[in-house]
């Protein structure tokens, strides 16, 4: 899949979360993503944000845990994008969730803006502790 097609269903992602977050007066201020993994084996799952007071929320990469449901971890390339389009890099919480999925994924590209500009998760994620200290 072309960088292209993952940011557009990354997008149509966000209209999932719009009829629960418009009922949100605060709704422009938390904002609402979608996100798009694709596998190594060229799955592609989606996932959305939730963007919910009192820190019980999650990011739109959290949401695509379906793609373990199906037993993979190891991501090809993956994207967040708001609702207005605009590619988002992931937050530190989420490069180290994809990092603790599959270590392979260090090598995943990620795609950090709308001119499909990428670099590889190990960019983003330069000190692993995991690279201090035995697990
Ligand atoms: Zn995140």
């Amino acid at each position: 899949m072309i960088a292209r097609s993952l940011i557009k269903k990354a997008q149509n992602a966000t209209e999932k979360a719009f009829p629960l977050s418009a009922k949100r007066e605060d709704w422009e201020y938390l904002g609402y993503v979608g996100a798009a993994i694709e596998t190594q084996s060229g799955n592609v799952f989606t996932g959305i944000n939730l963007a919910l007071l009192c820190g019980i929320g999650f990011c739109a990469e959290h949401s695509t845990a379906a793609m373990i449901q199906a037993g993979e971890t190891q991501l090809k390339r993956m994207v967040a994008v708001a609702h207005d389009g605009k590619v988002l890099p992931p937050c530190g919480r989420c490069r180290e969730l994809i990092y603790q999925l599959n270590k392979k994924n260090l090598d995943a590209e990620v795609i950090l803006d709308e001119a499909e500009r990428s670099v590889l998760l190990q960019t983003l994620l330069p000190e692993t502790w995991q690279k201090r200290i035995r697990v």
